[in-house]
């Protein structure tokens, strides 16, 4: 198609230029021919003036005193057989005719025609006109063409000379039609041929520049292809560092992995929207991964098994489509068979989760050109989930107790005082409760330091299990534990502390080769805001009524608000009930029965 207008497109130009040129060698030519022939006339006119001249006996007489000899006259009348000269006529100084090829004429006055004031001055006047056949004398003889009816004819004065004087003229008449026509056509093929030469040369030129020029052409339309190519890569990366610089800033400062995985979707739905992405972090067991997020029309499972996934087996990132022959990892959609990346996602040297990248086409080309920004994601997700675990566990030091696990005596305080200030505006009621180890100074006399610790962990494990949602279990320190229980009112409380003290009571700890003996508790409750307004007055109350538990033998709860009436002595069933199998009463423990008894 584009030829066929290349095509049409030269045959125009070139129809165009033929239809000039022909109209130009034309009309050009005319001109150039009339020019020609006055000079080629002019010339033989020369010549038959000299001959005239020459064979007149006596020119002066001739033109002075119009007296003409008979050899004059018999060789002027032979004179337009030996010339193309068809017929002529000499002139005296007056323009009067002494002799004429056409005889009537001799002694005619000059005619209208004739050029007085060039010939005064001595110059050849030349004159073209075309006349009838009829006019043409001897047409048999002198003109070539007869089959026209118009004839070209030159007519030609020239003047006679003598002593610096013009004495008269000779006028010739000549057919030039043929001349004519035969110089107007070698004009023409001359024209003609010089403008073919002209034109060929011009297109010659100009194919040689077209062919230049559009070669210089096409190497700059393909520099600026490149470049433009180049720019575009280069406004891409600048747009992909910024947002990528965008995304560190953003999950840097995130708080949580629930945060920081909001954050990774609406991040990469605009970084690579050619992606469906999820994202997978290993559970705390490390046996499975955890599906944490999906964006931009991906899905996530809950739980995935590392050997599903090829990127986790082997370790490094998979790329599902990038070669002949692809395994589909088992985490994926069976019957989505668009290329795919799995990115192991590694942190300090461990592999903490997996992003997977899911293309939305089947173009495995487009797709895996992303690949290197993709991997930079995937990097610095990794970094930030490495980030939100550090700081996850640097707060859990700063909060937990490290024997057991549960939260320490700052938490405890912590946790307090937010309490106190929601229950203030809600004015829901809640309990703290005190506990401690009875006799553990005794068990750990007995069975060591590590028994010991083996145990206040089981305690732990115990207050743990037992607190839900916003309950908190607490080692303050030593073997004392408190436990804040949340719109919870002091028959919920004693309740709940009760089922814990029997909880503690049932503990079996295995210590190498044998069972511990068991431990028991002694519990102290108090509420919110019956027994106080201040943690530091809630704790108190809680912790008198421990005292007033230990006082009264131990394992055992005891309520605050029946303190006062709780200073009566212990009863010697309550001595009994904290008689342990591993160890006797204190003298201690056993002094108020004493004095009761
Ligand atoms: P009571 O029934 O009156 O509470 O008697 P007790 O022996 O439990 O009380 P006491 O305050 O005399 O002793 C507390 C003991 O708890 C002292 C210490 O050996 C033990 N203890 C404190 N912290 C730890 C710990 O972290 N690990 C172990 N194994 N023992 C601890
Ligand atoms: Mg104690
Ligand atoms: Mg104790």
């Amino acid at each position: 198609m584009r030829n066929f207008f290349k095509i049409s497109l030269f045959s125009i130009v070139v129809l165009s230029a033929a239809v000039t040129s022909a109209f130009v060698v034309f009309r050009i030519s005319v001109p150039i021919v009339e020019r020609l022939m006055e000079t080629d006339t002019r010339k033989q006119s020369e010549l038959w003036h000299r001959r005239v001249i020459l064979h007149l006996q006596d020119p002066d007489r001739t033109f002075m005193d119009q007296i003409l000899g008979e050899e004059d006259i018999k060789y002027l009348s032979l004179l337009p057989e030996a010339s193309n000269i068809y017929r002529f006529n000499l002139y005296d100084a007056d323009g009067r005719i002494i002799w004429s090829t056409r005889p009537e004429d001799i002694g005619a006055a000059a005619p209208a025609h004739y050029p007085a004031e060039e010939l005064a001055k001595g110059q050849v006047s030349y004159n073209r006109e075309q006349k009838p056949a009829s006019d043409i004398d001897g047409l048999a003889l002198h003109a070539l063409r007869q089959d026209v009816s118009t004839h070209e004819v030159a007519n030609v004065f020239e003047p006679i000379i003598s002593n610096g004087q013009v004495i008269g003229a000779i006028e010739f008449f000549t057919d030039i039609t043929d001349l004519r026509d035969s110089f107007l056509k070698r004009v023409r093929v001359l024209l003609s041929a010089l403008t073919a030469i002209a034109l060929i040369t011009v297109g010659v030129i100009s194919t040689i520049l077209y062919r230049t020029n559009r070669s210089r052409y096409l190497a700059l339309m393909q520099q600026s292809d490149t470049e433009k190519t180049l720019l575009s890569e280069q406004l891409r990366l600048a747009r992909d560092v910024k947002l990528l610089g965008e995304l560190n800033e953003w999950l840097q400062s995130s708080r949580s992995l629930e945060e920081l995985f909001d954050m990774v979707g609406r991040f990469l739905t605009h970084i690579l929207p050619k992606a469906e992405g999820s994202v997978y972090v290993y559970s705390n067991s490390r046996d499975v991964l955890d599906g944490w997020a999906s964006w931009n029309g991906g899905t996530h499972k809950e739980h995935i098994h590392p050997d599903e996934c090829w990127g986790l087996r082997r370790g490094r990132t998979y790329e599902y489509g990038a070669n002949e022959i692809n395994f589909k990892c088992g985490h994926v959609d069976p019957k989505n068979d668009n290329p795919y990346f799995c990115f192991p996602l590694l942190a300090h040297g461990e592999t903490v989760g997996l992003l997977h990248l899911h293309s939305k086409t089947d173009c495995a080309e487009t797709f895996f050109a992303d690949r290197g920004l993709a991997q930079m994601c995937a990097e610095q997700i990794s970094m930030a989930i490495a980030n939100v675990r550090m700081r996850d566990e640097l707060h859990d030091q700063s909060v937990r107790d490290p024997l057991t696990g549960l939260f320490n005596r700052r938490h405890m305080t912590d946790s307090l005082r937010k309490l106190i200030n929601d229950s203030e505006r809600s004015g829901a009621a809640f309990t703290v409760v005190a506990i401690d180890v009875d006799h553990f100074k005794k068990f750990n006399d007995t069975h060591g330091h590590d028994a010991g610790d083996m145990v206040l962990r089981a305690v732990g494990s115990t207050m743990e299990q037992d607190c839900d949602g916003d309950e908190v279990a607490c080692r303050p320190g030593g073997e004392e534990f408190t436990v804040i229980l949340p719109d919870c009112d002091v028959q919920n409380g004693m309740a709940r502390a009760e089922t814990l003290r029997r909880k503690v009571e049932n503990i079996k700890v295995r210590y190498g080769e044998k069972t511990l003996p068991r431990i028991t508790i002694s519990i102290g409750v108090a509420s919110y805001p019956a027994n106080g307004t201040l943690p530091q007055f809630l704790l108190r109350a809680a912790d008198e009524a421990l005292y007033q538990a230990k006082a009264l033998g131990r394992n055992r709860v005891v309520l605050a608000d029946d303190v006062q009436n709780a200073h009566s002595e212990p009863q010697m069933d309550d001595i009994q009930n904290t008689q342990n199998d591993w160890a006797l009463p204190s003298p201690s423990d056993t002094e108020p029965q004493k004095q009761t008894g």
